[in-house]
């Protein structure tokens, strides 16, 4: 197996990321390819996308224009491992509002059933760099950078709280959907990279699974299509 991984390159930490990501699959002992992408057409043929940190507003109207967004969003309905890091979160999210400035009208995926206040943590001069534990997904200790981060508000029921960090939520996972609102790309630290690229696996095994139901509902199609077996003699 061979897994077609993505970083969404229109901004941001890209580099960092396609490294981190890299460092992960060598570790998982997973094969595959870790790359920038930018076009729908990229973005329709990978396994799993990354959207990095970095301005959340200009990362969605840039994908907008591209008409990414729209691909973007179908790959991850149909089940595509996706990993949001601090503006990518936001981009992921249901509901997104500015500490200071309040609502804006950016676009956003609107799949991930959360409410995160961007810049929660302070403005560029407030970064820091903090010790994040995530037991729920076998992460005991790891490092991630704050900058400009989200916090996460009002998570939907499907929702499950991976980190907190000062009573804030920090992480969350909804199915195929992981997000964290620091940058852990930038601390030498693989582990959430290295979960990332485990959470691939099921899909893979999704697509398994959705040939054998083919194979097992040849004999209804056989019936509904009588007219191929005679094409086929021709
Ligand atoms: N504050 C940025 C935004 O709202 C996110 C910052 C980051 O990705 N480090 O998009």
């Amino acid at each position: 197996m061979s897994v077609n991984i993505g970083v969404l390159g229109m901004q941001g930490d890209v580099a960092e990321n396609i490294a981190a990501t890299r460092a992960a699959l060598g570790r998982a002992g997973i094969k595959g390819t870790v790359r920038q992408v930018k076009t729908p057409s990229e973005i329709s043929k990978l396994d799993a996308l990354i959207l990095p940190g970095g301005e959340s507003t200009m990362m969605g109207q840039m994908s907008l224009v591209n008409g990414a967004i729209k691909t973007i969003k179908d790959k991850i309905q149909k089940g595509m491992p996706v990993f949001g890091i601090c503006a990518g979160l936001i981009l992921l999210s249901k509901n997104a509002k500015d500490r200071i400035v309040g609502k804006m009208d950016q676009p956003l995926l609107e799949l991930l059933d959360v409410r995160v206040e961007r810049n929660a943590f302070g403005r560029q001069r407030d970064s820091f760099e903090a010790e994040i534990t995530a037991q729920p997904i076998g992460i005991p200790k790891s490092r991630g950078v704050f900058i400009r981060a989200p916090s996460i508000e009002g998570i939907g029921k499907d929702v499950q709280t991976v980190s907190k960090f000062n009573e804030k939520v920090v992480a969350v996972k909804q199915g195929n959907i992981l997000g964290v609102a620091f940058h852990p790309e930038l601390t030498g630290d693989v582990s959430w990279h290295r979960y990332f690229v485990s959470m691939i696996k099921p899909q893979n095994n999704q697509k398994q699974q959705n040939q054998k139901p083919k194979q097992n509902n040849q004999k209804p199609k056989q019936q509904n299509s009588k007219p191929k077996p005679q094409n086929n003699k021709k």
